[in-house]
């Protein structure tokens, strides 16, 4: 079967197969987030390294106890990773992953005669992963682990070692540093990407994408509203469209700043709105719908609104809610707009009338 092309931005930032690989892991070995996955990561890839190359280095028998020694130390720091709250944690507790790594190789350096400074180059990963994975200047705090460990593994100890020190301290900043930057202005560029890709330009309320995202939360007992401005062709013809857009703006204000702390107001497009109103059921959702109509009256709103709203129960889904809120907005502009009505599941979604509310002029 053929497989239907892909977006190639969508491909360029989807995850690569070894990540898929890796998400089917017991979920206990993917506990505690990215950057502790990639700590285990980094205790793998360095212990799988040191155990695959140690026998090009013809270790004597004492010298392998010391290499499987570490490596069932490697084990354990894995298996006790999987037990630590780490989102409870500050998020330099994270070093312990490259500080355990390099007390290995220091240990490796110092109880060995035959591996003593074949690892050094190892400390450079150890450095992305600073950089990677925790805040920026945190790749200075892991110096004073880095900078003697390199200094004993170079022996003799002279002059040119301590300026090769300096420079490779250097190095290891730098990469650690420019990660970081990366990574933060990477995250922030997504977070805006995301906001925007979620909020309706003109009212700076949530748009259509942010309602459906929204409603897939929605449960039973929650209520969604449709809201229709009356007349507004009408209202653009006679004052402008600028106006209309004056109006749809205040009108998004006017939703997002009454609604309780849970609930959410969307332009669904034109001048429409969605409200998605938690737990309340029908009667309460009328309340404030009639309560919403009163403040627009009183900020002088330039036209009146019509208003539809549904209570999801444990058969309908949010999408029927939606479609039935819809129906009942229809219904309440057929009855003479200035009003809401609500529809119910058992009903079969036709509209009736729940309440008439029509403002005094
Ligand atoms: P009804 O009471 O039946 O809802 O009548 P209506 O005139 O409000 O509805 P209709 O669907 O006939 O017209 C909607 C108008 O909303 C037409 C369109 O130009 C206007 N509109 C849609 N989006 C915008 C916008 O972003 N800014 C402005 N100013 N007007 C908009
Ligand atoms: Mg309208
Ligand atoms: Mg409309």
């Amino acid at each position: 079967m053929r497989r239907a092309p892909q977006d190639p931005l969508a491909a360029a930032i989807s995850r690569p197969r070894w990540r898929r690989w890796a998400a089917r892991l017991p979920p206990r070995w993917l506990a505690g987030g990215p950057a502790v996955r990639a700590g285990r990561g980094l205790v793998l890839l360095t212990g799988l390294l040191v155990l695959l190359t140690v026998p090009l280095l013809a270790p004597p028998a004492g010298d392998w106890l010391v290499v499987l020694g570490l490596a069932a130390a490697d084990l354990a720091l894995l298996a006790a990773s999987t037990a630590v709250p780490w989102d409870r944690l500050p998020a330099r507790t994270l070093l312990a992953f490259p500080l355990a790594q390099m007390a290995g190789l220091a240990v490796l350096g110092s109880a060995t005669r035959t591996v003593t400074g074949a690892y050094v180059p190892l400390f450079v990963l150890f450095f992305v992963y600073v950089g990677l994975h925790l805040p920026p200047r945190t790749a200075y705090w892991l110096l004073p682990a880095a900078l003697p460990l390199y200094l004993l593994t170079s022996e003799p100890l002279d002059v040119q070692v301590v300026v090769r020190t300096l420079v490779v301290a250097c190095v290891w900043v730098v990469v650690a540093e420019v990660l970081a930057g990366t990574v933060r202005r990477q995250r922030a560029a997504a977070d805006l990407l995301v906001r925007d890709a979620r909020t309706d330009p003109l009212t700076t309320i949530g748009n259509r994408r942010d309602l459906e995202d929204r409603m897939t939360l929605l449960a039973p007992g929650d209520t969604v509203v449709v809201c229709d401005l009356d007349h507004f062709k009408q209202l653009n013809d006679t004052r402008g469209h600028a106006f209309g857009d004056q109006v749809l703006r205040e009108f998004g204000a006017m939703l997002a700043g009454s609604l309780r702390r849970g609930d959410h107001a969307a332009r669904f497009g034109g001048e429409e709105f969605v409200l998605l109103l938690h737990g309340s059921g029908t009667g309460p959702a009328l309340d404030v719908v009639e309560r919403l109509r009163q403040t627009w009256a009183e900020r002088g709103g330039a036209t009146t609104f019509s208003a539809g709203c549904a209570t999801l129960d444990d058969v309908t889904t949010a999408q029927q809610a939606l479609v039935a809120a819809d129906a009942a907005l229809y219904a309440a502009k057929r009855a003479g707009r200035n009003r809401t009505r609500s529809a119910e599941a058992a009903d079969g979604w036709g509209p009736r009338v729940e309440a008439e509310t029509p403002l005094e002029p």
